[in-house]
Order: structure tokens, then C-alpha cells, then sequence
């Protein structure tokens, strides 16, 4: 029987428990229960690579040890304490607001509920949730851009934003894990699973679960079985045969095509194409799809004005219609990207990245 998603994402966590010996910065920072050394290092690390979160946390918590600190010190040396964190002079300017709303209305410490939370600046749900559950132990969630990307990825969830994902995790995930999730997924996230997945030095238990691994090797194999290879945008033969593009959409939109508006998530598209017939070649019709300029004859040049063609795989064999029903099988169909003498439901393929 498959596994719903809360077993899925308690089983995935249990085995990153036992794999994992490392803590992300925030988590080392927060084994004092300070709330507002979690505060301020929470601000520091938006944008900012973990090493410089660390090294610039290190450096400030030398000087600085509570609220009244910071506005005793001048703005100049907050920046310098701050270098090189990521947009280092707003993040000082920030801190230093924030400092004064504490002694201004907060008696200098730190709230300790979301709503007060939300109020001071620069803090977002991400932080709020972080330091509710590491200085406070109170139940939150703190959905950074890995536990979005990897809870997406896992499938877990299906959203276009870490709000959401919180919202989402907040109904299946069991609380015992509400504090841990994000200190796991930080630390593989940031060594594994990154933007760019490591799947070739991922946990085996873990890729055995994985469906991004699972739809990865699927079409992997879908070219071995159809004998595609792959071609750069430069060398792509005057050949008759089957191509597939794959299509990068950096970010969400509705697109039109045709008499349809349809809302392409941010991902990856696979589109299956042909080129036969007496003047058609595959050299003539993917250079056809990668112009920009050109006049809009298939549906799929609507997405390809928005997206880019990373990758090219072609192959010499008549099998368009095959290709396309084997993808189906494992991955999202897009209606309305059929062709006009085929059944399939789509040769045009969503995912997620
Ligand atoms: S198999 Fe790849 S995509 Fe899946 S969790 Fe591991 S690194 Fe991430």
C-alpha cells in the first residue's frame, strides 16, 4: 500500500535523524535559548551563506549581549560587525530599529507570540516560527527556501511559496517533528539536496523513497530505451527523427495558447517533437523553437517565449507518440499539447524542480 504523506515525511526525517551529525548555524546559535541572539542571527542569515552567518554571528555576540547594547553602538561599527553578510548596511539599519521597538514597547525583551512577533521588522513567519520554537519551545514551523524546496521535491507538499508550505506541513506533520524539520533539511538541503540535487552521493534509504529520484532515473531510462542522445543547440543534425526539449520556466505564470490562459508552475518541461516530412529536419525545427523571433505556429512556442531550452536529447527512430505515452505514465500531463494525429493525452510533460 503507498504510504500517505505524513508517513512519507516522518520516514525521510527518521532517517536524516540518524544521518545526520551537524547543525545548521541558527540551530548551534540557539543552544543558549537567547531569543534575541536567535532574533538577530536570524535577520543576519537572509541571503547570506551559512560560513558568513556563522563568522559574522561569532563576531557581533563578542560585543554585543542584549537589546541596550545595540543602541549604544554607532551605526558605523554595527555595519563593520555585521561584514560581509549579504545587504549588510540594511540589515545594521534594521537591527537597530528593531532593537529600539523592543525598549520601546517591549521592555527590551523579545515577544513571544507570533502576532508580536510579525510586528517588528524584518521578521517574517520564517523567523518568527524559528524563534518561537528554538528560544520559546513553543509549537512553529520555520519554512526556509530548502524546506520549501525539499518538502516540494519530496512531494510532500505542492505550493509556490514557503508561507504555503508552512500552512500545508502545519496539517501533516506530526508536532514532534515542528522544531526539528528545519535544522534536517537545512543541513542536507545546504550538503545534498541543494538547488542543483547531489542525487549521486544521496542516502540510498532516502532515494528509494524520493520522487524526484524515482522521475529522474524514469526518464533516464526513457532515453536509453528510445536511444536519444543528447545534442547542443549548435550541432543539431540535418537528420529526420524524435526530439524532446527540456525547458526551464525560472518562475510561475499564466501563459496563453490558443483560446486557453493556464498557469505554468516554475519547473522543468519536457516537450516531445518530430521532425519528418520533405523539408522538415531536426535541424530546422528545434532551431525553429529556440529563435526569438519567429511567428507563433504550436503551442509550445508560448511557453518557449517565457522559458529556455537547457537541454536537447534527439533520436533517429520514429517514436513521438510512444515517448510521449511512456512520459505520461510518470509524469504531469499538460493538457492541450497533443498533436493533431496522435490519442496522447499531451507531448508536453511538467517537473518539479
Ligand atoms: S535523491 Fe536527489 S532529489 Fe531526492 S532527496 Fe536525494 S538529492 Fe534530493
Amino acid at each position: 500500500m503507498e504510504k500517505n504523506k505524513s508517513e512519507m515525511i516522518m520516514e525521510l526525517l527518521e532517517i536524516l535523524k540518524k544521518r545526520t551529525n551537524k547543525n545548521a548555524v541558527v540551530t548551534d546559535i540557539a543552544k543558549d535559548k537567547d531569543p534575541f541572539k536567535i532574533l538577530i542571527s536570524t535577520i543576519i542569515s537572509a541571503r547570506t551563506k551559512d560560513e558568513v552567518t556563522e563568522e559574522v554571528s561569532k563576531k557581533l555576540f563578542k560585543v554585543i549581549n542584549s537589546v541596550e547594547d545595540i543602541l549604544k553602538i554607532d551605526d558605523k561599527k554595527l555595519e563593520e560587525l555585521i561584514y560581509p553578510a549579504g545587504f549588510y548596511r540594511v540589515k545594521a539599519k534594521k537591527i537597530k530599529e528593531l532593537a529600539k521597538i523592543l525598549i520601546d514597547k517591549y521592555n527590551g525583551k523579545v515577544p513571544d507570540s507570533m502576532e508580536e512577533l510579525l510586528k517588528l521588522p524584518g521578521v517574517g513567519r520564517k523567523t518568527a516560527n524559528l524563534v518561537l520554537s528554538l528560544a520559546f519551545d513553543k509549537d512553529g514551523i520555520c519554512v526556509d527556501t530548502h524546506v520549501h524546496r525539499i518538502c516540494n521535491r519530496w512531494e510532500i507538499v505542492d505550493t509556490e511559496t514557503p508561507e504555503e508550505t508552512e500552512m500545508v506541513l502545519r496539517k501533516k506533520l506530526p508536532k514532534k517533528y515542528w522544531k526539528d524539520i528545519n535544522n534536517l533539511l537545512v543541513v542536507f538541503g545546504r550538503e545534498i539536496c541543494n538547488v542543483r540535487p547531489k542525487c549521486n552521493i544521496c542516502y540510498d534509504e532516502i532515494k528509494e523513497i524520493c520522487p524526484y529520484y524515482k522521475k529522474l532515473k524514469y526518464f533516464n531510462e526513457i532515453l536509453k530505451k528510445y536511444e536519444f542522445k543528447k545534442v547542443s543547440k549548435k550541432k543539431i543534425p540535418n537528420e529526420k527523427g524524435t526530439y524532446i526539449l527540456k525547458i526551464k520556466l525560472k518562475d510561475g505564470r499564466k501563459i496563453k495558447f490558443g483560446k486557453n490562459e493556464v498557469f505554468f508552475k516554475k519547473g522543468i518541461y519536457f516537450y516531445v517533437g518530430s521532425a519528418y516530412g520533405s523539408t522538415v529536419n531536426l535541424k530546422n525545427r528545434i532551431e525553429r523553437h529556440l529563435k526569438d523571433e519567429k511567428k507563433y505556429h504550436w503551442h509550445i512556442d508560448y511557453l518557449l517565449k517565457y522559458g529556455k531550452v537547457e537541454e536537447i536529447y534527439i533520436t533517429n527512430k520514429k517514436v513521438e507518440c510512444l515517448v510521449a505515452k511512456d512520459l505520461a505514465k510518470m509524469f504531469k500531463s499538460i493538457k492541450g499539447f497533443g498533436c493533431s494525429d496522435c490519442s496522447c493525452s499531451s507531448h508536453l510533460f511538467y517537473f518539479k524542480p
